[in-house]
């Protein structure tokens, strides 16, 4: 029997994001301690921390870039730091975005790498905070219980998910309309018809996909 892959997602939008970016910056101006530089952990922490920079009225803003391959491409899961940081952050006070901790393995590593260049203070933020992660960052806007693990397509990745879940849609050749009942039931979101042909073109650009009579089924 085929083996058809089911999760939780959620399409976030973006007044969520400025929604929770203001909820964070909240905390921010409340504890205090407003940062000098902001650095965004990418790619997933490059918007939230743009904002963040918008809010506090921080000028300097970085970038250090973490990987996670996950279990299937790197068996011992671990995140890979592969863009450290290009300038000096000695004696500032910063502020660590990304978008959510879910293993927080990419947190942890970025933050002992900033540790090693002398900032004056570090914090963390996130805009969603998985509890099963390995570090609580000092602010976040929401909780999410571990039984509640989601997979929260954020809209600047909604196409690069999408051409990673579709595929996981065809265990069996399906139409349009089919594949869109699948995401509902696979995977929890509504995903609108044009969308769904626009991911179908990708992915048949890509080699994917092919077209199977009126209907579409994997490579
Ligand atoms: P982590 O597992 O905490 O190291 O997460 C690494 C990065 O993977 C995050 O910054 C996100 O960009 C992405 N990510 C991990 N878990 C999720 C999730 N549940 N939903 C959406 N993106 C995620």
């Amino acid at each position: 029997m085929t083996d058809i892959e089911s999760f939780r997602c959620k399409l976030v939008t973006y007044d969520e994001i400025v929604k929770w970016t203001g909820d964070v910056a909240k905390q921010i101006r409340a504890c205090d301690c407003k940062p000098t530089v902001v650095i965004g952990l990418t790619r997933g922490g490059w918007v939230p921390a743009r904002l963040m920079c918008d809010i506090l009225g921080v000028k300097k803003l970085y970038a250090v870039k973490t990987e996670h391959w996950g279990v299937t491409a790197n068996p011992d899961g671990k995140a890979l730091l592969t863009q450290e940081l290009n300038a000096s952050i000695e004696d500032e006070e910063v502020l660590l975005v990304d978008d959510i901790t879910d293993t927080g393995e990419s947190m942890t590593i970025a933050t002992a790498h900033l540790l090693k260049m002398r900032p004056k203070g570090l914090k963390t933020a996130t805009l969603l905070h998985i509890t099963r992660s390995r570090m609580e960052p000092d602010f976040h806007s929401v909780k999410v219980p571990e039984d509640k693990w989601t997979w929260f397509i954020f809209p600047w990745n909604v196409n690069e998910d999408l051409r990673t879940l579709l595929p996981k849609t065809l265990y069996e050749a399906k139409s349009v309309s089919e594949i869109k009942k699948a995401f509902r039931e696979q995977f929890h979101i509504t995903v609108p018809e044009d969308v769904v042909r626009i991911t179908l073109k990708d992915l048949l650009a890509a080699g994917t996909v092919k077209r199977a009579g009126r209907k579409w089924a994997r490579t």
